[in-house]
């Protein structure tokens, strides 16, 4: 990244933390495997447990409740596979919690981007089949809304289901208590707080009767096979920890976004904000230009040198119409423009304004560009 390139896609993926970055480098100069018994395997497996105590602490879980996993996708799978529970899921989770199973009951969210708790309620009250295990993710990644999960997880557990929790964009940027919020299963990733891609974990309760879906070796107590990544769980557990200790500073953020919002507005009225009314995360603007594709959004910014993504960009870059914000009503116009700018611990006060500026020329330009052409 150069300096007069800002990064403000930390939603995606944010930069590795130095500690994660030490932490994994330290790690690489170990040999040994954490399966064996030797002095070496034995250094490897507490470089691993330690890590468990890092990622367990971060959102209030036992560390013997973390299973290590590949990242997200894999741990949202194991979570939505392994349980063999019939599945409910909001109609906003991630593409990795509904691309795991093809017999999905949707939930549907409310025009606030918020979880229908009556409809909650009344598709459990339904005579089911077997028990149940419900999805309902803490925060969405595309707009940052946040899910009112202990609500949720009241109602889940009064019909005896288990609810499911993917915490990917919520863990490190908002205080998480799985406990306290009554998560049964809860789903991180390292890459979104700081750790490495191409690791994350599946934390299950205890009491929690889940079956592996990668079998083999009989690694993470049987429910994940495949010897560790011991150098990005290290990673993990760094970030996790360093994640931690930044929670105080998640207020700077939601100013920082506010100041961007507030500025954008002021500039170009006709920009319209999604979810700036209900709780979200603090770092995560979702906005759109009514009537202008996001790629076209995504693009132009890019070019002004900031770093965004369309909210619904797939794998190949691709932009489809966003499934969260269609799921919450709102017109075609919107649910193919929305962009999402969020921010991280490096996000200063002159990036944001710089980026206040751009969207002012990029959203005045194209509103002459439209208004000429009609
Ligand atoms: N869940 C959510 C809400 C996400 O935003 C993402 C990644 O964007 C994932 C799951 C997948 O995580 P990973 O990239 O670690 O597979």
């Amino acid at each position: 990244m150069t300096s007069s390139r800002v990064y403000l896609d930390w939603n995606a993926t944010a930069p590795l933390r130095a500690s994660a970055r030490c932490a994994m480098v330290d790690a690489l100069d170990h040999v040994g495997n954490p399966s064996s018994v030797h002095r070496f395997g034995r250094e490897a497996r507490r470089v691993v447990d330690t890590a468990r105590e890092s990622v367990a602490a971060l959102v209030g879980a036992e560390a013997t409740w973390v299973v290590f996993t590949s990242g997200g996708t894999e741990a949202n799978a194991l979570a939505v596979r392994g349980t063999g529970r019939l599945l409910f899921a909001s109609t906003i989770e991630h593409a990795s919690v509904t691309a795991a199973r093809e017999d999905i009951a949707p939930v549907p969210v409310e025009a606030s981007g918020r979880i229908d708790l009556a409809a909650l309620d009344r598709v459990l009250q339904q005579p089911l089949r077997g028990p149940a295990l419900v999805s309902v993710m803490l925060a969405n990644n595309e707009t940052g809304i946040l899910q009112p999960v202990a609500e949720a997880a009241a109602i889940v557990h009064a019909h005896g289901a288990w609810l499911h929790c993917d915490a990917v964009q919520a863990a490190g940027r908002v205080d998480v208590d799985m406990k306290a919020l009554g998560i049964d299963l809860l789903t991180l990733s390292a890459h979104k707080l700081g750790g490495p891609q191409g690791v994350g974990a599946l934390v299950c309760r205890g009491d929690v009767s889940l079956s592996a879906v990668q079998r083999g070796g009989g690694q993470e107590r049987g429910l994940r096979a495949g010897t560790e990544n011991v150098a990005g769980i290290a990673g993990f557990g760094a970030a996790c920890a360093a994640a931690w200790a930044d929670l105080t500073k998640a207020d700077d953020q939601a100013r920082l976004r506010n100041r961007f919002e507030s500025g954008a507005r002021t500039i170009a009225p006709m920009t319209r904000f999604i979810g700036a009314d209900v709780p979200r995360l603090p770092n995560t603007s979702c906005l759109s230009l009514p009537g202008v594709e996001a790629s076209t959004l995504v693009m132009a910014l890019d070019l002004a040198g900031f770093a965004v993504s369309a909210g619904s960009a797939c794998s190949s870059g691709k932009v489809r119409p966003s499934h969260v914000l269609a799921a919450m009503g709102l017109p075609p116009a919107i649910v193919q423009g929305g962009v999402r700018m969020s921010l991280g611990w490096s996000t200063t006060e002159i990036e944001i304004d710089r980026c206040v500026e751009a969207w002012g020329d990029i959203a005045n330009r194209l509103a002459d560009r439209r208004a000429a052409a009609a």
